[in-house]
């Protein structure tokens, strides 16, 4: 591949030279010189990662009692939910007929007293004194009277301590640790607020204009509203000021990149020729779909300015991405281009040569595939070909970019990603060629604000629409009592010349008891169905053999995959009709919608059986079974597992916010998006924005090297 200049590494803008030093801020200063904190209580909050006045500032509560919602004791009826505030008149451990220990105390407020009961938790003996002010949320039930069942609890005051929240007001409870409660983290805070709020004044990264186009609070107002709010409503406003300042530091990284790969790159602008891509759309044996046309509009207006397309292109398995990523290959081979199509393993590199071949069908473009599967004689020819512009077309693996492949004039790179990868990746693959637009092609379907955070660099273009008559996987969810049954069924389609997968979910973090299991649930499979070919395929497998497996599977010469839960995302064999999935509470939905995309890809009926025990996740698997569209499925794990569970946590390459909530934050997203690049756009290295550009040094000097080349 060409290699062209490097691409300037797009690291923050730096400090002038010569530039004065910044002042030294109050807020630097050192946490054992501030009011109520001696070495020892350094000591503590230096255990908690507080070293500074800032630290400090920024520990913030992390979650609030609504005092104004309390119920007086004397109201308390059994059955009722409740929050009451009291104090402890008297307490003790009581023992059991079983063994059990129970604590107990009596709390009091103004209307009367009740019994509060911690059964197991002797220590809390300990922790709480007679006098103790405590704030506590439970049930009540009828146990020889009323009686206390708290779920939470709180101590406000001690005994003889002075105390507001009597009187019902938003109580902050901090994150504390042993040796300081989180009341002393409380009057610590509430000692030094002040003048921390008036340090925090001179320093807020987001200038006056910003905040007013985004609508959020002054950092010093934000901050003072979570630490002492008068209402839940004020605390979630200064919440929302950090979500904010959060998502839009990375949204400004994001830009940049975006940026330096559109803007600063010479592009193409195709034109319009349409003597391939026209013939093409005639030749279809299907019309496209309303979501595919806006989509290649999208496309199609990015290719023809004379800027680089930088685009991400999100559709489910099956939502017809292939064809769109056709159309736009045949608009650069017929404006002179090659266009190049990579795909993560050699198998599915083969799979798109060959259905890019099938879709052309009579359309003169020739499809020049490159794997390691070539004899040399091939690959050379293929080298060839490709260096002196011969091979419009080219499909190959990731390695297209490290072996030195020279294209005589590479268009359009349309990368088939699968997998997830990251803003690095994305730079290594701007680097191939000069000016050549590039198309990423994902088929997992994620939640828009996902899509914002992992790919906020790209434009992004979303086949929200399944096109019409695909046979839909029958979905079925059974009790693993059901499992014989779900046998039989098996084996009458293997009888039938079908093939069928069996999933296992990765059992343990160690991959060698996960191997074993999966051995071991295959040779149980292998005496359960003696006279059927089966194999096995695991993540601990060398690639090759992988790839060995996946081959015979797809050349129907094994009946029966059993397999972790590697099977390739994008891997096409159409015979294969069946998919049991085991233990399927394990596997977050996403990841099982993902499986169930490997069948359904026939003619022949199909079906997907998920196999559990337990009640506790029917409501979950029951949303999965009810429908196909990966979206909606996404959106539903995203918000009963939270997004950094939805491809499960070794992959999700999620940065990890303090305040901002990819779930509720949606809108706060967008905006931060539209701001972050409209400012980049306007002030490239920041120079106008003097407070932002120190503050994102001060806080991702070191991830910013993330998104510079290198
Ligand atoms: P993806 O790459 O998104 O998984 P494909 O492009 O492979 O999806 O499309 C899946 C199948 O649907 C292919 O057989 C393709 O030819 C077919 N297809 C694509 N678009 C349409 C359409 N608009 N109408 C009917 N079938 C379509
Ligand atoms: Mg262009």
């Amino acid at each position: 591949m060409g290699r062209v200049k490097p691409l300037k590494p797009i690291v923050l803008p730096t400090t002038p030279e010569g530039a004065e030093l910044p002042a030294y801020s109050e807020l630097d200063r050192p946490i054992q010189f501030l009011k109520g904190v001696g070495p020892k209580r350094a000591d503590l909050l230096k255990k908690m990662g507080l070293l500074n006045a800032r630290d400090l500032l920024f520990h913030v509560p992390h979650r609030y009692e609504d005092a104004s919602t309390i119920t007086r004791i004397g109201a308390l009826d059994p059955g009722m939910e409740a929050t009451i505030i009291g104090r402890v008149v008297s307490k003790g451990v009581l023992p059991t007929r079983r063994g059990l220990r129970i604590f107990q105390a009596v709390v009091r407020d103004g209307s009367g007293l009740i019994e509060c009961s911690w059964p197991g938790q002797p220590f809390l003996d300990r922790v709480l004194k007679k006098g103790d002010l405590l704030l506590l949320s439970g049930t009540v039930r009828f146990y020889h009277g009323r009686q206390f069942q708290p779920r939470e609890f709180t101590v406000i005051a001690a005994e003889g301590e002075e105390s507001s929240e009597e009187t019902g007001a938003i109580f902050p409870v901090y994150p504390a640790t042993e040796g300081l409660t989180h009341r002393q983290v409380r009057n610590l805070i509430a000692d030094n607020l002040d003048g921390l709020l008036e340090s925090a004044k001179g320093d807020d990264p987001l200038d006056d204009a910003l905040r007013d186009d985004a609508g959020v609070l002054p950092l010093w107002k934000a901050l003072d509203q979570m630490h002492r709010p008068t209402s839940l409503a004020e605390a979630e406003e200064g919440r929302r000021r950090l979500a904010f300042e959060e998502l839009f530091f990375l949204q400004i990284l994001h830009a940049r990149v975006r940026r330096e790969a559109i803007m600063e790159r010479q592009g193409i602008a195709f034109e319009r020729k349409d003597h391939l891509v026209r013939p093409f759309h005639k030749s279809l044996p299907f019309a496209l779909t309303g979501a595919q046309k806006r989509v290649l509009k999208e496309i199609g207006d990015d290719m023809a300015a004379p800027r680089r397309m930088n685009r991400l292109l999100q559709g489910d398995v099956g939502a017809g991405k292939t064809v769109v990523a056709l159309f736009a290959m045949l608009r650069a081979a017929e404006n002179g281009y090659q266009a190049a199509l990579m795909a993560p393993t050699e198998i599915l590199a083969e799979q798109h040569a060959r259905t890019l071949v099938k879709l052309l069908g009579d359309v003169p473009a020739g499809v020049t595939l490159l794997t390691g599967r070539l004899s040399a004689k091939q690959w050379k020819e293929a080298v060839y070909r490709i260096a002196v512009g011969d091979a419009d077309l080219v499909v190959g693996t990731h390695a297209l970019i490290q072996e030195a492949v020279e294209f005589r004039k590479l268009g359009l790179v349309v990368v088939d990603e699968q997998h997830r990868f990251g803003v690095k990746q994305r730079l290594a693959l701007t680097e191939m060629g000069t000016h050549a637009d590039t198309l990423v092609m994902s088929a997992t379907p994620i939640p828009r604000s996902l899509a914002l955070t992992l790919y906020g660099d790209l434009d992004i273009s979303v086949l929200d629409e399944r096109p019409p008559n695909r046979r839909p996987v029958r979905t079925a969810l059974r009790n693993d009592s059901a499992r014989p049954k779900v046998l039989t069924f098996v084996r009458e389609q293997v009888e039938q010349g079908r093939q069928a997968y069996f999933v296992y979910p990765l059992v343990d973090e160690s991959e060698k008891l996960d191997l074993k299991s999966a051995t071991e649930e295959f040779e149980s499979l292998r005496l359960l169905f003696p006279d059927f070919r089966l194999a096995l395929i695991h993540g601990q497998m060398p690639g090759e053999e992988k790839d060995r497996v996946m081959r015979a599977f797809g050349a129907g010469e094994i009946d029966i995959l059993v397999s972790t839960t590697v099977i390739e995302v994008g891997i096409d064999v159409a015979n294969a009709t069946v998919m049991v999935v085991e233990h399927a509470e394990r596997f977050g939905l996403s990841q099982l919608h993902q499986l169930r995309g490997r069948v359904g890809r026939g003619s022949e009926e199909s079906f997907c059986i998920l196999l559990s025990s337990g009640a506790e996740h029917l409501e979950r698997l029951r949303i999965f079974a009810s429908t196909e569209d990966g979206f909606a499925i996404a959106e539903a794990d995203m918000r009963l597992r939270g997004y950094g569970d939805l491809f499960g946590a070794r992959q999700s390459g999620l940065p990890a916010f303090r305040f901002a909530d990819l779930e509720k934050d949606t809108a706060l997203l967008s905006k931060a998006r539209g701001e972050a690049r409209r400012i980049v756009d306007e002030d490239p290295n920041l120079d106008r924005h003097p407070a932002l550009k120190k503050a994102l040094h001060a806080r991702y000097g070191e991830r910013a090297k993330l998104f510079g080349v290198g």
